[in-house]
């Protein structure tokens, strides 16, 4: 499982989500990023092999109203990289 998953909070979005993840384990599958550490690295490529790795998933659309709903703003959720979000946040606002 995408390790940021653990100790989000709840939102009725991420509900959603996790029914789906439900969903797919009871039919014996996994969400395709289980046990991948890409959607979590710290290399931009990495992440970007891991959003395509998602389009794969049963879980795409709940993964990203879920992400959004709770204001990720790094790793992969939903097919995208949200890390970018992350460095215009933090960025230097006398560098542009
Ligand atoms: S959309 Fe991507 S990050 Fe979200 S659960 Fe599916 S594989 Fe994991």
């Amino acid at each position: 499982m995408h390790r940021a998953l653990e100790g989000l909070s709840p939102t009725v979005e991420w509900e959603t989500f996790w029914i789906i993840r439900a969903e797919v384990e009871d039919a014996g599958g996994t969400l395709p990023c289980t046990d991948d550490p890409r959607h979590t690295s710290d290399d931009p490529r990495e992440r970007a092999e891991a959003a395509e790795v998602c389009a794969f998933c049963p879980a795409l659309t709940a993964c990203s109203a879920a992400a959004l709903s709770s204001g990720e703003d790094h790793y992969v959720w939903g097919g995208v990289d949200l890390s970018p979000r992350r460095r215009k946040a933090t960025a230097d606002p006398d560098a542009a």
